[in-house]
């Protein structure tokens, strides 16, 4: 069963909880996401085929199956779709995913009887109703994919940023100490967002939600107003991408090592 560090939050009818990780060996570590609302069930970012049966019989076990209602696809990354056609053939769930990524997503191979079931998302994002409440699904392009979205749940004020405050190498769930949880999570902003103005126009969005906690894809949570503002201020100025890394268009003749 899950266990207390891994619910996010909880009233009796919402529950948020960082499923647990099934990942391990050379895949990147992911967090998997669900949020509850009165019974009803969605999974965020379900990732691949080797955390997909471990994962199914955990969503099975904490609210059945049949009341799993969607997947959230952020992107198109394989740690994020690669095991959709097992979670689409296994549930009855809809699918959401960016509609710029719908022709791409096939190739990790949906059957055709299950492949209307993957629903796309336009550019300006929108709302979705889970039990009594609803979620927001937030433009979040570029941050790193050109098609991406993020979640904002107003009952326990989370944000699930996806590859956005993501940290690597660390050994703690939540974040305790930003200044020192920094360097968990400079190298991959700086490669992997494009360049700053999309990060600062990402910060002028969230800073009109009421944030309680920043929950990533990979690595820890940050939990606490002080916390998710300190990143906030962070991110905001943090050069990446085409900032620093220009120029990056050279032809190079050496043979690579392989
Ligand atoms: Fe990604």
């Amino acid at each position: 069963m899950i266990g207390t560090e891994r619910v996010i939050y909880q009233d009796g009818n919402h529950f948020n909880i960082l499923l647990e990780d099934f990942g391990h060996g050379e895949m990147v570590q992911a967090n998997v996401h669900m949020i509850i609302d009165n019974g009803e069930g969605i999974i965020l970012d379900p990732g691949g085929h080797k955390v997909f049966k471990h994962l199914l019989t955990e969503v099975g076990s904490l609210i059945g199956l049949n009341n799993l209602k969607y997947i959230f696809l952020s992107h198109q990354d394989p740690d994020i779709v690669a095991a959709i056609n097992g979670w689409l053939m296994t549930t009855n769930a809809t699918a959401i995913a960016p509609k710029l990524w719908l022709r791409f997503i096939p190739h990790f191979g949906v059957d055709r009887f299950v492949i209307h079931r993957i629903k796309g998302i336009k550019d300006t994002g929108g709302t979705i109703k889970l039990g009594k409440n609803k979620l927001y699904i937030i433009p979040a392009h570029f941050i790193h994919s050109p098609g991406n979205f993020q979640i904002y749940d107003p009952v326990s004020k989370t944000l699930y940023s996806g590859d956005l405050g993501v940290s690597l190498g660390q050994d703690y769930m939540y974040v305790k100490d930003f200044d020192r949880h920094i360097k968990y999570m400079e190298v991959f902003h700086r490669r992997y967002i494009p360049c700053n103005k999309v990060l600062k126009t990402w910060v002028k969005m969230v800073r009109k939600l009421d944030i309680e906690t920043i929950a990533p894809q990979h690595g820890a949570i940050m939990k606490g107003k002080d916390i998710v503002n300190r990143f906030l201020d962070w991110i905001e100025d943090l050069e990446c991408g085409l900032d620093i890394m220009e120029p990056i268009y050279e032809i190079n003749d050496k043979e690579l090592e392989l």
